[in-house]
């Protein structure tokens, strides 16, 4: 179908377009005068390296992404995804292992076109700006495991959502809906406990003042924590993070070495402070909820566009195979980008509303002080940009800039008497 294959292709350069608009228009947004809130995030010198990195980085995606755009957009025009198909069928698989095997090599090439990305962006870029700590063999192994834990779960959930489309019909969104919930619970459940020990150490924090303070706060705060560990970050980076993990009996708070190197033992609680926000104000369950909902909305439209044999000629494939899971599947990823892309503005606002309410909730118990040092830390350690262009922080951003949250958590401060 000729005004299908157009489509498609206009999709694809569309999003290229707005994309790489976004990402020049934020690099010249990059020599704006610093606000005065801001003005002691970095030293003159420091400010300088943070400008090349920026410079640095906006080069590397700007390649990256046109190289990827250009692979795509030839190998679509060229009927390729129904090529691949095509002479695949010819190996009369049951149509589950070909799914596989589709997937497998469409996955294993664009990981062999992203490889040396990946080596320039840590060896040459991170390396230069004193970030990386990996070295080539952390990497390979990083490598190898990473693939093969995509190929285990990546590979088993295609293969049930690919059962459940050629067995069950019309049921196929309900119970691939029920698949991906049950996913993503044991996902959340599991990922401290299976995945992470797979990349790095977990040691339980030692006792001393920093566990005594975060236990203090915790039970302050009404939301007793037990489980502090940290975590050997700096082995790869000397990025610094925390997050916390799991629910329930399972939730741990999670430090990075490097922030406990780097910041006060105020501020570390202030951050703690931040995410027990997000937990106390229910946001681990609005973004499953909101997960779920998307995933239902996908699944039914795919559901609906996989009966169509137009996508298919659209892809190139003119075989009688139909309906075709992994062909609909690709088809259905690139006509609904667009769409993806405009949830992707509702889940960013959504997220950075969110971020504001934790802060609140750091600063209403004393703590937005320190969140701010803490903050204004983390920034000059991570070379953060400080002036986005405001149209990029709308669509990329899922945290307000440093500028925003300072402004919103001083004017808490105020309306808390102080
Ligand atoms: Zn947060």
């Amino acid at each position: 179908m000729i005004s299908l294959y157009f489509l498609f292709i206009a999709i694809i350069t569309t999003i290229f377009l707005v994309d790489i608009t976004l990402d020049l228009l934020n690099m010249s947004h990059r020599g704006k005068d610093i606000p005065q809130q801001l003005s002691d995030v970095y030293s003159p010198e420091k400010y300088y390296l943070q400008q090349q990195y920026e410079v640095d980085n906006a080069r590397f995606a700007l390649f990256h992404k046109s190289l990827m755009f250009a692979v795509l957009l030839v190998f679509f025009i060229a009927g390729g995804f129904g090529r691949l198909h095509q002479w695949l069928s010819g190996f009369f698989l049951n149509p589950l292992i070909t799914a596989l095997v589709y997937f497998a090599i469409i996955g294993l090439a664009s990981g062999i076109i992203s490889l040396p990305f990946s080596i320039w962006n840590t060896f040459v870029i991170e390396e230069k700006y004193g970030f990386n700590k990996s070295t080539v063999k952390l990497f390979i192994i990083d490598l190898i495991k990473s693939s093969l834990i995509t190929l285990i779960i990546g590979g088993g959930l295609l293969t049930l959502l690919a059962c459940l489309f050629y067995r069950t019909g019309d049921w196929f969104w309900i119970l691939g809906l029920a698949v991906m919930v049950v996913f993503s619970l044991l996902a959340n459940a599991l990922y401290s406990r299976v995945i992470v020990p797979l990349f790095n150490k977990q040691e339980p924090l030692e006792d001393g003042a920093l566990l005594e303070a975060i236990k203090k706060f915790g039970n302050l705060a009404g939301f007793p924590v037990d489980k502090v560990y940290v975590i050997d970050g700096s082995k790869r980076s000397t990025k610094a993070n925390a997050y916390f993990a799991g629910y329930g009996k399972n939730r741990r708070v999670v430090l990075y070495d490097t922030l406990i190197e780097k910041m006060s033992e105020p501020e570390i609680v202030a951050v703690l402070a931040h995410e027990i926000g997000h937990y106390r104000k229910g946001h681990i369950w609005i973004n499953m909820f909101t997960g779920i909902l998307q995933a239902a909305i996908f699944l039914y439209l795919f559901s609906v566009l996989s009966a169509s044999t137009e996508v298919l000629l659209a892809l190139g494939y003119s075989g009688n195979e139909h309906p075709v899971f992994h062909l609909a599947l690709i088809g259905f990823a690139l006509l609904f980008s667009p769409a993806e892309r405009i949830l992707g503005l509702l889940t960013h606002g959504m997220s950075r509303m969110m971020e504001y309410r934790a802060d609140a909730f750091a600063s209403s118990h004393d703590m937005g002080e320190e969140l701010i040092t803490g903050l204004k830390k983390l920034t000059a350690e991570n070379l953060s940009n400080l002036t986005p262009h405001p149209l990029y922080v709308f669509v990329n951003y899922s945290h307000p800039t440093l500028l925003q949250r300072i402004n919103r958590i001083k004017g808490i401060d105020k309306k808390c008497g102080g």
